[in-house]
């Protein structure tokens, strides 16, 4: 069954393109029909099974190649394989909403040359792919940087990478340097504000340098420099990037996010329980 374009219809932004395992092709398009994936559906107000309708599979011949037995209806002249479907998949549990997307699936290369990869991509969704927040994050957020997080993810989900990147670095500025004056010293909190008095605009980077020093043992272990990392990632891609190469790093920022900002409040939360131990 064609699980990869499960995890395409599920987890991926518009335009991200994923490889496909050949022997996936073998089941378009009728494969396709009623495949189920989770999505939101706002009449249930809960994530949901919904399943494909795919009315192509009517509508084209079943002769196969002989080859790779791919449907020779998708195949092009020139021995391309290109298919592209507009869905309605319908919520399964009130069996009333409904959301659309359209998919294409295409090779790199004539099928006839064994190297040819595949590749699927989301050309439209409505209502429009949502990146699922994490709640974890959420919480550690304030009321101001949980709104750039859900701009951020929207942005994700349209595959505008720059607009996305730009409100994850804002995330970056206003609150990974809070929540890391959670679990230092006082007097470690105050040498690092005097950095941020001293280096700001583009020498802010000295300050995210000079954090990594300050943070955890558990996520020092890790590599070297995971804060100034943040700020390294954004800058490439806010600043010479298309929005297409930047989606890539995008995923890559919001992972490291994530996890400099889960670690830092788990820090924060054991040195809080340590404390009142202690007392
Ligand atoms: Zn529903």
């Amino acid at each position: 069954m064609p699980n990869l374009i499960v995890e395409v219809l599920e987890r991926f932004p518009l335009y991200q393109k994923a490889e496909l395992d050949k022997e996936e092709l073998i089941f378009f398009p009728s494969g396709l029909h009623e495949l189920g994936f989770n999505c939101f559906c706002k009449r249930c107000d809960i994530e949901t099974t919904h399943k494909l309708v795919s009315e192509l599979r009517f509508r084209i011949s079943v002769e196969k190649h002989p080859e790779t037995g791919y449907l020779m209806d998708l195949i092009d002249n020139d021995g391309f394989f290109e298919f592209q479907e507009y869905f309605k998949a319908p919520c399964q549990k009130c069996r009333f909403e409904y959301i659309t997307l359209s998919l294409r699936v295409f090779s790199d290369k004539s099928i006839n040359k064994p190297e040819h990869k595949i590749f699927a991509l989301k050309t439209g969704q409505y209502p429009p792919f949502n990146n699922k927040l994490n709640p974890d994050v959420l919480k550690v957020l304030s009321k101001e940087g949980r709104k750039l997080y859900q701009k951020a993810m929207n942005l994700y989900g349209n595959a505008y990478g720059i607009g996305c990147m730009v409100y994850l670095r804002r995330i970056v500025e206003e609150e990974v340097l809070l929540v890391l004056k959670n679990v230092i010293t006082k007097e470690q909190s105050e040498v690092l504000e005097e950095i941020e008095n001293q280096h700001k605009g583009i020498e802010k980077k000295k300050v995210y340098e000079f954090a990594n020093s300050l943070i955890p043992e558990t996520m020092a272990s890790l590599g070297n420099n995971p804060i100034s990392k943040l700020w390294d990632i954004s800058s490439t891609a806010i600043h010479s990037m298309t929005d297409e190469e930047s989606m890539e790093k995008c995923s890559d920022m919001i992972a490291l996010l994530n996890f400099v900002l889960l670690q830092l409040q788990a820090e924060n939360q054991s040195y809080k329980e340590i404390k009142r131990i202690l007392k």
